[in-house]
């Protein structure tokens, strides 16, 4: 069993900087989290601290029932993997994955054993006796896992392993690590900025902002039911797109479009009668044919899919529509709407 509770969590830097704010996270055994938010928003920060790598400045860590706030890292029993592997230059794979378990004194034997079953299952059965400088970048984020894994800790901590791959690499290694996830039935915590990886390998995804938890739930719920706007506007590419609207008769108007409301818009909306809210639909949720006119400036192909820019009025929108479209810039394409999502304008919360 590895449970992880993070209670109330705050962290001031000695700067007087506070990078996390009353931080609340029960991790499940065998959960992969993925925290995910923009550079600075204090992923990295909660992470270190479950790591033990900076004081936590006020709340507790819980680790399977056992309070260790103050405890040091050695004493946690986790394991972290950095975007830069931090591998040792100097020796070789076996020996890098070797060597947290030599310094613990384990026998040779056991050592042995845990190194060939962590080559075996990431692959690197061949390259043991190489040095980090003749693997490739993929290969050397693989040794970094391998070190983590052979210590079999009760925790996996991620810290934005993929930001060094190219492009290709990082979708294979994204897949490897939720391979692994699965054959080690380990509980993870897994830092990026990136929400692609939070969408496609999270359990649940923690998003943040300014040091704030913004929300926690499945990729689904935060695609879905974003609690905010913020959390809408992280989650999804393109990005949601957003208008000022007010509501009237039934209908989210603003000078350049009017969208008739159904029965359950109108009830959830039924506060904002003459208000302004803020609107949003997905690129995705932005269908062919309709009654809103988007004058066109760019038609991107992405092979099932064309990104479609352009302009209702003043207001800027991007159309993912499922074909291979071929608008020219000046075409007027007719759209409506399918998904809405509604913000109260001050809060910037969903309206629910
Ligand atoms: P993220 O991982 O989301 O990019 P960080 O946790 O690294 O964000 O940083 C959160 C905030 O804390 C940022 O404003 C950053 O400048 C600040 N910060 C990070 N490390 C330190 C430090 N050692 N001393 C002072 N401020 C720091």
């Amino acid at each position: 069993m590895s449970e992880l509770k993070l209670q109330h969590l705050d962290k001031i830097y000695d700067n007087k900087v506070q990078a996390v704010f009353d931080f609340n996270l029960d991790v499940k055994d065998g959960e992969l989290i993925v925290l995910v938010g923009p550079s600075g928003c204090g992923k990295s920060t909660t992470l270190r601290m479950v790591a033990g790598l900076e004081d936590i400045s006020n709340g507790k860590l819980i680790i399977d029932g056992r309070d260790v706030t103050a405890k040091p890292p050695k004493d946690r029993d986790i394991a972290m993997v950095f975007q830069d592997y931090a591998l040792y230059g100097h020796m070789t794979v076996y020996e890098n994955m070797a060597f947290s378990l030599m310094l613990r004194k384990e026998n040779v034997n056991v050592v042995h054993q845990k190194v060939m079953a962590a080559a075996d299952i990431l692959g690197l059965t061949d390259q043991l006796n190489k040095k980090p400088n003749q693997l490739s970048g993929g290969q050397r984020q693989r040794v970094a896992m391998g070190r983590a894994i052979v210590r079999t800790p009760k925790v996996f901590l991620f810290d934005e392993p993929l930001s060094n791959l190219d492009a290709k690499l990082r979708g294979s290694t994204r897949r490897e690590i939720l391979l692994l996830h699965k054959r080690l039935k380990a509980t993870m915590l897994y830092v990026t900025h990136d929400q692609t990886e939070a969408l496609t390998l999270a359990d649940r995804i923690v998003c943040m902002s300014m040091g704030h938890v913004q929300q926690i739930g499945t990729p689904l719920e935060l695609y879905y039911t974003p609690a905010n706007l913020f959390v809408a506007s992280f989650i999804g590419l393109p990005p949601i797109n957003t208008f000022d609207v007010v509501i009237k008769d039934g209908h989210a108007v603003n000078s350049e479009f009017s969208v008739a409301l159904n029965a359950e818009e109108k009830e959830l909306l039924a506060g904002y009668e003459n208000k302004t809210v803020v609107f949003g639909v997905r690129p995705e949720d932005v269908e062919q044919g309709g009654e809103i006119s988007v004058n066109v400036f760019s038609n991107e192909n992405l092979g099932q899919t064309t990104l479609v820019n352009g302009v209702i009025g003043k207001h800027k929108i991007t159309c993912k529509f499922r074909e291979w479209c071929s608008y020219k810039p000046g075409d007027l394409v007719r759209v409506s709407f399918k998904r809405k999502h509604f913000f109260d304008k001050e809060t910037t919360n969903a309206i629910r």
